[in-house]
Order: structure tokens, then sequence, then C-alpha cells
């Protein structure tokens, strides 16, 4: 009897750690399918990228035009009126809708 209990009890730690594993597994991608980009992110500051294009440093970046943003960028991977998307300049990290860099290319 003794041993069915064992086996019993070992199986539910098993399926708890099992459990454990798969939320913490979820817990790192959503995180990292979330994470903003920084704006001191050396990539970043490469390509002069804001988060918030009406900051952008005009006198610097004499190619950004008002209007301009992440959301109307060729590049931008997002649904319609979503507030950030992902750009392949920045890897995984998310760039705001709002937001600006100097590669951007007008949306087709
Ligand atoms: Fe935004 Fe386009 Fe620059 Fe990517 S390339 S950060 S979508 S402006």
């Amino acid at each position: 009897m003794s041993l069915i209990n064992n086996l019993s009890s070992t199986r539910r730690v098993f399926m708890m750690q099992v459990a454990t594993a798969a939320t913490a597994a979820l817990a790192v991608t959503q995180a990292s399918a979330q994470t903003m980009l920084d704006e001191k992110d050396p990539q970043a500051v490469g390509l002069a990228y804001k988060a918030d294009a009406t900051k952008v440093d005009k006198a610097k970046n004499p190619k950004y035009a008002a209007g301009n943003n992440c959301a109307n960028c060729a590049l931008f991977q997002a649904k319609a009126g979503a507030a950030a998307g992902g750009c392949p300049l920045f890897g995984t990290k998310q760039v705001s809708a709002k937001g600006w860099c100097s590669a951007w290319v007008k949306k087709g």
C-alpha cells in the first residue's frame, strides 16, 4: 500500500514540476515578445530611434517629416491600430507605433 502511495505522490510531484516549468516557459515567451526597444539601446541610438516621433531632433534628422512614424513605415510589423509592433531592424524588440527612426520608409 505504501508503495502505491509513494508512486502516487511521486507522480503528483512530477506533474507539479511539469506545470511549473510550462508556466515559467510561457512567462519567458511572453516577456520576450513584449520587450519594448529602449531608446538607449546602441542600435536604437545609431538609428536615432525615438519612441515618440514628435520628440525627434529635426536639426539632426532632416529626413524626418511631421506625421512620419513606425505605424506608417513599410518595415513596421503589426496589425492596424496596434500600439507597438515588430521591426526587422531591432530583432525581437517591439517599437512604438508612434516611434520613428532614420530608416523610416513610406509604407507602399
Ligand atoms: Fe519604426 Fe520603421 Fe524605424 Fe522600424 S524602420 S523603427 S518601423 S521607423
